[in-house]
């Protein structure tokens, strides 16, 4: 059985550099946060730092360097009103271990630089992604993509992890037998399923890994890439603590609202809505996924009862 362990921590070496040291990204460098049940994540270099983002942003002004504190008023600004190229100037490297699938949607990314592990070049582990019990949920009744929060019986859920633990098994002694027999390593692979390991490097910059953080740390994505998108969250946050706050304030958590929304939200706030918000709502946007859509934001505003509590894995 081929196993991996995490990569091992690299103890620093005494060196001294002219490059701008971020002691918050330093903390995580080489230092593993695991992430499913063979999978992590990894800090393995950086760029940057949030008085040198807004060092860069001075350029334009040419007034040299500033404050923490008015680092922290420019940061926000930039957040604010989308003025994303000095975000740019930063960047992260991290080396990442992931099932296939995950992989699969991690990819579609496209400003990141990546360097993936060869199966062709290198045999395939014995790692393959098994779902913990009470993630193995049912079909969302409301979302065609995801999962909702009913779970399985107990047999279900026994039975589910035994299918998936016997074909493993099967895939993976398939795949050695036909190594065995000399059959080349990038052919034997083809039988794997997508919730074998891969792993890789992966480059980006700040402005576009925020782009990744608010598409996968929302609800709507996948919980298994959540947990990678939550283990990086959790470096950047120490990284670049000023950009990461901002970024949570004006784009994590903010909420967009488009023109009939506000116009909705204005008659319930002045007091003219005729009539319930919901029939208001399907009225004005004919259409049951925008309306169940805006019902959803006015019930986070408290403007509606929330009669469907979340559990916290739900990817509707
Ligand atoms: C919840 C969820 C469900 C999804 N479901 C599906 C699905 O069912 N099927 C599917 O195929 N995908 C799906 N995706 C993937 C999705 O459509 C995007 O491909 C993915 O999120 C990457 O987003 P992006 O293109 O904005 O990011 P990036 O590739 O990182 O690009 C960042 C930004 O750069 C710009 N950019 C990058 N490349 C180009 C280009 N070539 N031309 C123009 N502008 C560019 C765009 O402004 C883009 O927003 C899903 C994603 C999420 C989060």
């Amino acid at each position: 059985m081929k196993r991996e362990k995490l990569p091992p921590r690299i103890s620093a070496e005494k060196q001294s550099t002219l490059r701008p040291v971020n002691p918050g990204a330093e903390k995580w460098l080489n230092r593993p946060i695991k992430c499913l049940d063979h999978g992590f994540v990894y800090l393995v270099d950086y760029l940057g730092s949030d008085s040198e983002i807004a060092r860069s942003a001075r350029v334009s002004y040419g007034k040299g360097t500033k404050q923490v504190n008015q680092d922290q008023g420019l940061l926000r600004y930039l957040m604010r009103n989308a003025h994303t190229s000095p975000l740019e100037m930063a960047e992260l490297k991290f080396h990442c271990k992931m099932p296939i699938f995950v992989a699969r949607q991690w990819i579609r990314h496209r400003t990141a630089n990546v360097n993936e592990y060869s199966g062709r070049y290198s045999e395939m582990l014995d790692e393959f992604y098994l779902p913990p019990a009470e993630v193995l949920r049912k079909q969302s009744q409301t979302n065609r993509q995801g999962r909702g929060n009913e779970r399985l019986t107990s047999t279900q859920e026994a039975r589910a992890l035994e299918l998936l633990k016997g074909l493993y098994k099967d895939q993976y002694s398939a795949y050695q037998e036909m190594l065995e027999m000399g059959l080349t390593r990038e052919l034997s692979r083809i039988g794997l399923s997508v919730a074998n390991y891969t792993q890789w490097y992966w480059k980006i910059d700040l402005h576009n890994l925020f782009h990744f953080l608010r598409l996968r740390l929302d609800g709507h994505a996948q919980y298994e890439i959540r947990v990678f998108g939550e283990a990086m969250a959790q470096i950047v946050k120490d990284a670049f603590p000023i950009a990461y706050a901002a970024f949570e304030d004006y784009q994590l958590n903010a909420k967009q609202f488009s023109g009939p929304e506000l116009e909705l939200l204005s008659a319930v706030i002045s007091g003219t809505l005729q009539g319930s918000l919901e029939q208001a709502a399907s009225e004005r946007f004919k259409n049951k996924r925008e309306t169940e859509e805006f019902l959803a934001k006015a019930r986070s505003l408290g403007l509606l009862k929330d009669d469907d509590p979340k559990l916290g894995l739900t990817s509707n």
